[in-house]
């Protein structure tokens, strides 16, 4: 783990494999690139000294030509080699983003399920494809500069040492003062900024989706801005921080601007000075030799500040793939087993989710009997959902099995629990890609007649005959939209068409309209006939056929039965059932009434 933590650089040039060695080449060629771009500057010097010489019959100066041509084939030299450059980092950027991505992807495809329902798809798909591209940009990009941007400076010290090293000197005092005023405002422990920065942006964001998914409720309860104080005050903070930080960067970057365009303040009085002592015409020469190059020196150096910026944000980017990476994946059985039958037993299971206290189920026995349908109710936070989810492994339990056929379910291979299991849970979300895309992948070898009976029996029917494409009808991005229910039913028709011998059922808790639910209970009578079913039934009037009732509580079964049983027991059950009946009764009346 601790070798894992290297730089952001390193890390990300890793992810390159063989390729790197390109960024190496890539790197040189950009360092040749600037060496080539000075070049032209001397051979400025040398025309400047060529007609000083001569000087004042400047006719006579000879061999003007050969260096303006030098100093052209060098320029356009400089500019080829640099595209040679960026070439090869680009080809090896691309590869280290294409490994990342599929790295990620891959490691994504290993974790349990639980782990997509915590974190939401958005901020995988960000970790997964916004730090790729930032590796792009990083690695095509920074890199070469930062090299050229590190070799320029260099070569151009060296030449102002060589010309004359006493202008050398006076040129670089304001340069070196200006990196070290640079270095004060960004550097050392202020670069921590950065981090803040984006915490800030990344508060920002959420709370601007918060924003707009309520602004329905907003419009609905005619709320004002006030109900949104979180958002206004998470703006305003952002607004204080970037300001608070600019202004204390004030007085540093008035330094390092003012200092990195002076070099001419020590400059012009020394050549002024030099020159009535010596040879007036040499110490002019170099003068414009310095009076060249010095500003353009300056410049460099404010590149190197974008590239603390961008190694900064490689940093942050492998920072976020390791949280991804450090995620456990879901054991896999060593010696797999499979199940024999399908009833599926809880004993003693008892869960906590990661990070929370409480025990979510705690001791949780009960049978679903195979091909019977068994029911989970009770109050809402009871652990219904978390119980269901722990057949087909979102959630692997923390003590007690949970077993199907005999076999736990940890000893079998995912992709033949997959197989055996399927679940329909309350947020079902639909793929992009067509209807019939979307119930084919139950089981992609399906023929047509496969795909329309399942629609049917799933009671999507009315669906796709409200649009004009039928089954070929694109949901989601850019297409139709379909209700929550409707999305279920369509989910309903794909688990037919997988046609697995266990039914896990989350039932939806709110329909739009009674057509919809009626609906959905139809297709599930049809989706569990012969199968072993648990259904999470957040209206009684699904289970009173059930072949048994397991009433949760706080983690824990506390009753169970039959219907009749149950109501005849008086318990937790009979309460529900009464208020139930109660409310039934209330709706009855009123339409009496009306
Ligand atoms: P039910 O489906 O009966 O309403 P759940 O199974 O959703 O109940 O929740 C059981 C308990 O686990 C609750 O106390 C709930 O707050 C907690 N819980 C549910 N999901 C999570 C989660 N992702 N992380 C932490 N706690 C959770
Ligand atoms: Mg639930």
């Amino acid at each position: 783990m601790k070798e894992k933590r290297k730089g952001g650089l390193t890390r990300l040039l890793a992810y390159a494999g063989g390729y790197r060695k390109l960024t190496y080449l890539g790197c040189l060629l950009s360092a040749v690139s600037a060496v080539l771009a000075i070049i032209p500057y001397i051979c400025v010097w040398q025309v400047a000294h060529l007609l000083i010489q001569s000087y004042p019959d400047i006719s006579r100066a000879t061999g003007l030509e050969q260096w303006g041509w030098t100093a052209m084939i060098c320029a356009a030299a400089s500019v080829v080699v640099y595209y040679g450059a960026l070439m090869c980092t680009h080809v090896s950027a691309f590869r280290a983003a294409r490994n990342m991505r599929r790295i990620a992807v891959s490691h994504a495809l290993t974790l349990p399920l639980g782990f997509f329902t915590l974190n939401e798809s958005g901020r995988i798909r960000k970790i997964v494809d916004d730090n790729a591209s930032l590796t792009e940009d990083v690695l095509a990009h920074s890199l070469p500069d930062l090299v050229g941007t590190v070799v320029t400076p260099i070569a151009a010290v060296v030449l102002m040492f060589w010309f004359d090293w006493r202008m050398g000197v006076l040129a670089l005092i304001p340069l070196v003062l200006s990196i070290y005023a640079l270095y004060c405002t960004m550097g050392g422990e202020r670069a921590g900024f950065y981090y803040r920065y984006q915490e800030q942006l990344g508060k920002l964001s959420a709370d601007a989706v918060e924003y707009v998914r309520g602004i329905p409720v907003v419009k609905v309860f005619q709320q004002t801005v006030h109900s949104f104080k979180a958002f206004y005050r998470t703006i305003r903070d952002t607004g204080d921080l970037a300001s608070q930080y600019s202004l204390s960067c004030r007085p540093g970057y008035t330094a390092f601007e003012t200092l990195v365009n002076s070099a001419f303040l020590l400059l012009v009085p020394a050549a002024m000075l030099m020159a009535t002592s010596e040879n007036g015409w040499d110490v002019l020469t170099d003068f414009v030799f310095y009076a060249l190059l010095a500003p353009a020196c300056g410049n460099m150096f404010m590149r190197i500040m974008f590239v603390g910026q961008s190694s900064m944000m490689a940093k942050e980017a492998v920072r976020k793939l390791d949280w991804l990476m450090d995620q456990k994946p879901l054991p896999e059985p060593v010696s797999p087993k499979h199940p024999a039958g399908s009833d599926v037993v809880f004993d003693h299971v008892s869960f906590t989710y990661p990070g929370s206290e409480a025990k979510a189920l705690d001791d949780v026995s009960f049978t679903v009997g195979k091909g019977t349908v068994a029911a989970l109710v009770g109050p809402s936070g009871g652990g219904k959902t978390t119980a269901a989810s722990m057949i087909p492994r979102f959630w692997d339990a923390d003590s007690g099995t949970v077993s199907i056929g005999g076999t736990d379910v940890r000893d079998i291979r995912t992709e033949e629990l997959m197989d055996d299991v399927a679940f329909v849970f309350q947020d079902t979300r639909l793929f992009s890609g067509t209807i019939r895309d979307n119930i084919l992948a139950g089981r992609p070898d399906a023929s047509e007649q496969e795909v329309l009976a399942a629609a049917e029996a799933a009671q999507c029917g009315d669906i796709i005959g409200r649009f004009p494409d039928g089954l070929d009808t694109v949901v989601v991005t850019g297409g139709a939209h379909l209700s929550g229910g409707e999305a279920q039913r369509v989910a309903i028709a794909r688990m037919m068409l997988k046609d697995a011998p266990v039914v896990v059922l989350d039932e939806a808790t709110a329909f739009a309209d009674p057509d919809n639910e009626w609906r959905i209970q139809k297709a599930l009578e049809k989706l569990a006939e012969g199968k072993t079913v648990l259904i999470v039934a957040h209206r009684l009037s699904t289970v009173r056929n059930a072949d048994a009732i397991y009433v949760m509580d706080g983690g824990r079964v506390v009753e169970s039965g039959t219907h009749d049983s149950l109501v005849g027991s008086e318990g937790l059950y009979a309460e529900m059932w009464e208020d139930y009946r109660r409310s039934v009764e209330w709706h009855v009346g009123r339409e009496a009434s009306a």
